[in-house]
């Protein structure tokens, strides 16, 4: 039986990749005379997976992996100006207003009534802070967490601090790598919720066959959410 309910934020409740998107087609557009923006791509993702051990994820290290790459693809010829205009971007992505997803706010509201709510997030401390206390959706949570990885152990924490097994959570988000396969390792529930993108750090293959198949769903909305929790709880 289904005790926790634990929901992912970024482009689970509100919008988030995007917006990295945009700042990277911009990033692409100011180096244009240095680089193509295929290899731009190809670049920052290498930084990002390289420097990941070291930022963790979010804005922050973006930006700096960004600047990183903008050196690198440019042979050192980037501007200081290049550089501040970059920095800007990074600043006003951290700025950029919350935008939920169709259908979180009444699904979060709904949800609440019925179940334990938390809600399980990574990325920067303080951006994440403040995007959940911007939302308007924090009073609907009996706890945030605000994790630096979203492994088996970091959920395996979460659930005890909560103090119910794995087996009585449901995680639902959009990530297959960060907020489904880490949880059915430990036997609990997990619904993938897709987004229209996914970071490329994010990308995982899902192939269940196994033990596991029967505590998984993927919905086409989160609306869909609280009639799939009713029919768990009718199982
Ligand atoms: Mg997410």
């Amino acid at each position: 039986v289904i005790e926790v309910v634990a929901l992912d934020g970024d482009d689970t409740l509100w919008h988030s990749e995007p917006h990295f998107v945009v700042t990277q087609e911009r990033v692409a557009e100011l180096l244009s005379a240095d680089v193509d923006p295929d290899t731009l791509e190809r670049e920052l993702e290498a930084t990002e997976r390289r420097n990941l051990a070291l930022y963790g994820y979010g804005v922050k290290g973006f930006t700096l992996s960004l600047i990183e790459t903008a050196i690198s693809v440019s042979d050192g010829r980037v501007s200081s100006e290049q550089i501040a205009t970059v920095l800007r971007w990074g600043r006003e992505l951290l700025a950029q207003p919350v935008e939920l997803l169709d259908g979180a706010e009444e699904t979060v509201r709904r949800l609440s009534e019925e179940h334990r709510l938390v809600l399980i997030t990574k990325g920067d401390l303080f951006h994440q802070e403040t995007k959940v206390a911007s939302s308007g959706l924090a009073d609907r949570f009996e706890h945030v967490a605000i994790v630096a990885e979203k492994d088996p152990p970091t959920y395996a924490r979460v659930a005890d601090q909560l103090g119910v097994a794995p087996s009585a959570m449901v995680m639902v988000g959009n990530s297959v790598r960060s907020d489904v396969l880490p949880v059915l390792e430990l036997g609990g529930y997990a619904v993938h919720v897709p987004y229209a993108v996914t970071w490329a750090l994010e990308h995982a293959e899902l192939t269940l066959d196994g033990p596991g198949a029967d505590r998984y769903v993927q919905l086409g909305s989160i609306r869909e959410l609280p009639g799939y929790l009713a029919e768990l709880s009718r199982r």
